[in-house]
């Protein structure tokens, strides 16, 4: 379960509803479908679920920035458009959340959304690495593209935050920090500030708060780049002054989905784990059935734990 799942809940985004939300999953392939090309998934194949699966035609993806993809596979919470897998009793359509919805025992999926992984990756981590662990890993990889030595910190200790902090560990960053909200007062900022002498050369903005993202931009040392990868609601917006942005020579990059290339990054981030350089099992809290979900919301909402996973 991610935060993104809450957003939707709260209604802090527009979204449709009539919608089996989640969006990080990992599945087992039952059947695949008959004009799937051959080097897809297949029968039996342990998949990472994307819910941005890139189109490949759109300017974005010719650009080869897929997670910008304007038109991707599940877009409109279908299928494709208007093909609807998902009804209720009575008839009316129910959409799947990104095209996967992994709210459910079973879900029809594109066969670009279904990215195959070693199959030795235990599922529960599987699931993961759909959503939280390579949108904080690939900011720090990808978007802020940390360099051996240099100092990161890390605003939020989710799932996230945390990914965050590993990918700047695999990075071979030099000092790493990880503030949580509930301790980030301006004695931790002085003591941030004391760790990294003129302020870190990346912060790494990973729980989508206006206060926080404004704190980035302070924390950063002059010259360095701020990467914000936490969602707000929509419309909110954060102030900075300009003056001395500008003086300072800082940078503000934007990081959806960790600018990851699923079937590149999926791979790529289990084979880490493989390897032992990626302890993913640290970010399960709590393994629950499907209806634990309302009580895992509340957790969220109290902020309480990094991941807990539906286990089917
Ligand atoms: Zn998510
Ligand atoms: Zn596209």
């Amino acid at each position: 379960m991610c935060h993104s799942d809450l957003h939707v809940v709260d209604g802090d985004w527009e979204r449709p509803a009539n919608v089996v939300l989640g969006h990080e999953g990992a599945a087992i392939v039952e059947a695949v479908g008959p004009d799937v090309p051959r080097d897809s998934s297949r029968e039996g194949d342990l998949v990472v679920l994307a819910w941005t699966a890139p189109c490949g035609n759109c300017a974005a993806c010719r650009r080869i920035e897929p997670w910008l993809c304007t038109e991707p596979r599940g877009s409109g919470h279908r299928l494709r458009a208007g093909d609807v897998r998902l009804r209720r009793v009575d008839g009316t359509p129910i959409g799947a959340y990104s095209g996967i919805g992994t709210f459910g025992e079973r879900q029809v999926v594109a066969h670009e959304a279904a990215i195959p992984i070693d199959p030795g990756t235990p599922p529960e981590l599987a699931a993961l690495i759909g959503c939280a662990v390579t949108t904080g890993f690939g900011a720090v990889v990808n978007t802020a593209r940390v360099r051996a030595g240099e100092s990161v910190v890390v605003i939020g200790a989710g799932g996230v935050g945390l990914s965050a902090v590993m990918a700047a560990r695999f990075a071979d960053a030099g000092v790493i920090a990880a503030i949580d909200r509930s301790e980030l007062r301006p004695s931790e900022v002085d003591t941030i500030g004391d760790l990294t002498e003129d302020g870190a050369d990346h912060v790494i903005e990973a729980i989508g708060l206006t206060e926080t993202v404004e704190q980035a931009i302070e924390l950063v040392r002059p010259g360095g780049t701020v990467t914000l990868v936490g969602m707000t609601p929509q419309g909110q917006r954060a102030s900075f002054d300009v003056y001395r942005l500008v003086e300072d020579g800082k940078q503000i990059r934007g990081s959806n989905c960790g600018s990851a290339t699923p079937e590149v990054d999926f791979r790529r981030i289990a084979a880490l784990y493989a390897e032992g350089r990626l302890p993913l099992d640290l970010l399960i809290t709590e393994r629950i059935a499907l209806d634990g979900v309302p009580m895992a919301l509340d957790a969220m909402r109290a902020g309480d734990g990094a991941r807990r996973v539906v286990v089917y």
